[in-house]
C-alpha cells in the first residue's frame, strides 16, 4: 500500500500526556529537513470531534487555523513554526474524520455490501490518510505523531494501523515514544519504571520502540539509560534524554547535541545528505532567551486561563510565541503578564488602572458575552493613555464598539454577538453567517483561512508590511458593519486595510499623530508568524512598546 521506500516515524506517548511529543515531532521535522530530506508532520488527534473547531479553548488550547481555513489542533502550529511552512488539510485527522469517511463511504454501498469493521475499514481509512499526506506532500519521510498516550483506548486503532504499516514495511518505519522520567520530591532519585510499563503496554499491541525520548526534569544519567535499554530493549544510543528546558526551541539543538538526527537516518537507512546547518535557527535561540535583553511587558487581556485554580496560557499559544518572535527580533525580552477580563469588569473603573505599567496591551481573539465589558474598558483606558494596543479579531470589533461609543458618542452601539437588537450594531453577524446560526451549524463554518487584503497608503499597517496586498488567515463570523465606515472614518478611524472589494474592513488603526500605536486586525496575523520570519505588526507593536517604555 505505502509508497515503495518512504519512510514513517511514528511519535507515541508514554507515562502521560502533556510531556512535549509535539516538540519532539517538530524537532525531529526541523533536523530530518536541515539534512535535506523532504519531511511531512502528520497531527493524529484521538477524539471524536471533526475538527477541533468546535472545542472550548480552556479545555482543549488554542484551535489552529491551516492557509486552508481547517480548524487543527494547536499542534500544527508548532509544526509549522519549526518547519517554516504551510500546512495542509492531509497533515491533520481526528477519529472523527476517519469514521465519517468510512461511514459516508458505506453509506454509499462503498464496501460492497460488506460488514465495515474497525478491523480492517477503519483501520485502512487511516493508513489511507497517512499515506495521502505523504503524497501529497511529496515527502521522502513522514513523521506522524500520535496524541494522547499509548494507554489511551482510543488510540488502538491508530497504533494498529502504524503496527501494520511496520509489518509490511520493517525496514521503512520507526517507533519513537517520548515518556517521562519522575523525580519524586520524597526520594529524590529519576525513576524509570513508568517508562518500562509504557514500553511493555506498547509491546501489548505488538510494536517496539526504537527510540526513546527520556523526558525529565534532569538530563537522564548513564547508569538509568543503561537501565532502560536492558529493560525496553532499545538501544542504548537511541536513548534520548530530553531535559527540561527554557524554550522548545531549544530542543532541535539539544537533540542535535545527542546527534537524534543522524540516529534516526542510520535506523532508516538513509544517507546523510547535508550536515543540517542551523545556524540561523542558533542565531533566533540565542535572542530569543537571552535573559539579558532589557525587558518589555506587555498584557494580554483575555478569558480563556482559569481552569480550577490554574493559570493556563495555552489559549492563546500562537500570541505568545508571535511576540516572543518580535522580541528577539528587536533585541528584547517580552514578559507577557495575564489580565483576566473578568476581573475589570467586577473592579469597576479603578480595577482597569493596573494597565498602566504596562507597555503594550493585547486583546486577542474570544467570542461571547462574559469579560467584554472589562475588554472594552481597557481598550478605552489604552486609546486614552495612549498605551500600544493591538486587537485581534475580538480585539479589533471591541475596538469599533468602544470607538463608537465614547468618540462617536453611540452609547448604544454594541456586537450583536452580545446584543441581537443593539441600537447600534457597529459588528454584526456576515450575511453568509446568518443562516449557519440559524441551523446551529457551528462546525467548520466561520469565514476561516487565508483571505486577501489590500492596505491603504500611509498607514501603519501599510509602512509595517511594506507591500499593497497581504494575505491573513481567519476565523470569525462577526464583521464591522458597512453602515458605521463613513462615520468612524468622520471620527477618525482610519480602515487601513479592506478586502479587494472594499466590503470588509480588514484592519482598523488611529493615526500615528493621534496615538503612538493603536491598531485592531479582523484576521489573526499571529497565525503566521515564525521564529525566522516574525509577524511585521506584531514587530511594529512591539517597537511601539518599546518606545512606550523609554518614554516612561
Ligand atoms: N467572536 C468574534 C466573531 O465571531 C471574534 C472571533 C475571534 O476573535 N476569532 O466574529
Amino acid at each position: 500500500m505505502a509508497k515503495e521506500g518512504h519512510k514513517y516515524i511514528f511519535v507515541l506517548g508514554g507515562v502521560m500526556s502533556g510531556v512535549g511529543k509535539g516538540v519532539v515531532t517538530s524537532s525531529i521535522g526541523l533536523l530530518l529537513q536541515q539534512k535535506g530530506y523532504p519531511v511531512n508532520l502528520v497531527k493524529v488527534d484521538p477524539y471524536l470531534n471533526v475538527d477541533a473547531g468546535t472545542m472550548n479553548p480552556t479545555e482543549h488550547g488554542e484551535v489552529f487555523v491551516l492557509r486552508s481555513g481547517l480548524e487543527t489542533d494547536q499542534d500544527m502550529g508548532n509544526y509549522e513554526r519549526f518547519l517554516g511552512r504551510d500546512l495542509t488539510n492531509e497533515d491533520y485527522m481526528t477519529s472523527g474524520m476517519v469514521y465519517q469517511s468510512v461511514i459516508e463511504r458505506e453509506r454509499a454501498l462503498g464496501y460492497g455490501g460488506k460488514c465495515v469493521e474497525a478491523i480492517p475499514h477503519v483501520r485502512d481509512e487511516i493508513l489511507r490518510r497517512i499515506e495521502s499526506a505523504a503524497a501529497y506532500n511529496g515527502s521522502r519521510i513522514s513523521v506522524v505523531e500520535i496524541g494522547g498516550t499509548i494507554g489511551d483506548f482510543q488510540n488502538a486503532l491508530f497504533i494498529e494501523a502504524a503496527r501494520v504499516l511496520k509489518m509490511e514495511h520493517p525496514e521503512d518505519v520507526l517507533f519513537v515514544i517520548v515518556s517521562y522520567l519522575p523525580t519524586p520530591g520524597t526520594l529524590g532519585e529519576m525513576k524509570t519504571k513508568p517508562t518500562q510499563t509504557a514500553v511493555r503496554e506498547l509491546n501489548g499491541y505488538g510494536v517496539q520502540p526504537d527510540f526513546i525520548i527520556a523526558r525529565s526534569k534532569e538530563p537522564v544519567d548513564d547508569k538509568r539509560k543503561e537501565k532502560l535499554s536492558v529493560s525496553c530493549s532499545v538501544r542504548r544510543d537511541r536513548i534520548i534524554s530530553a531535559p527540561d528546558i527554557g524554550s522548545i526551541y531549544e530542543a532541535p539543538l539539544n537533540f542535535e547535541k545527542d546527534a537524534l538526527g543522524d540516529a534516526l537516518l542510520d535506523a532508516l537507512q538513509l544517507p546523510e545528505k547535508r550536515r543540517a546547518s542551523l545556524a540561523a535557527w542558533k542565531k533566533f535561540v540565542r535572542a530569543a532567551t537571552n535573559v539579558k535583553a532589557p525587558e518589555v511587558s506587555i498584557a494580554i487581556v483575555g478569558k480563556y486561563f482559569d481552569t480550577g485554580d490554574f493559570v493556563l496560557s495555552d489559549a492563546y499559544l500562537s500570541v505568545i510565541e508571535a511576540i516572543k518572535f518580535s522580541a528577539a527580533k528587536l533585541g528584547r525580552r517580552a514578559v507577557i503578564s495575564w489580565i483576566n477580563s473578568k476581573d475589570l469588569e467586577k473592579g469597576g473603573a479603578k480595577a482597569v488602572s493596573v494597565l498602566q505599567k504596562y507597555h503594550g496591551i493585547i486583546v486577542p481573539g474570544g467570542f461571547g458575552e462574559s469579560g467584554i465589558e472589562g475588554k472594552i474598558r481597557a481598550i478605552q483606558f489604552a486609546r486614552e493613555k495612549k498605551i500600544p494596543y493591538f486587537g485581534l479579531c475580538y480585539g479589533m470589533q471591541l475596538m469599533i464598539v468602544e470607538y463608537a461609543r465614547h468618540m462617536l458618542g453611540l452609547k448604544g452601539a454594541h456586537t450583536t454577538e452580545i446584543k441581537k437588537n443593539a441600537e447600534h450594531p457597529v459588528v454584526d453577524v456576515m450575511l453568509e453567517q446568518k443562516k449557519h446560526l440559524a441551523d446551529n451549524k457551528y462546525g467548520g463554518t466561520m469565514r476561516l483561512g487565508v483571505y486577501p487584503a489590500y492596505l491603504k497608503k500611509g498607514t501603519l499597517a501599510r509602512a509595517a508590511y511594506k507591500k499593497e496586498l497581504v494575505e491573513e488567515r481567519h476565523r470569525h463570523r462577526y464583521e464591522i458593519n458597512s453602515k458605521y465606515v463613513k462615520p468612524l472614518e468622520e471620527a477618525g478611524l482610519v480602515f487601513s486595510g479592506t478586502s479587494p472589494d472594499g466590503i470588509l474592513m480588514e484592519i482598523a488603526e488611529l493615526p500615528r499623530a493621534k496615538h503612538p500605536f493603536m491598531l485592531g486586525t479582523q484576521f489573526h496575523p499571529e497565525l503566521q508568524a515564525r521564529p525566522l520570519t516574525p509577524h511585521p505588526l506584531f514587530t511594529e507593536f512591539l517597537r511601539a512598546a518599546i518606545a512606550r517604555k523609554r518614554k516612561k
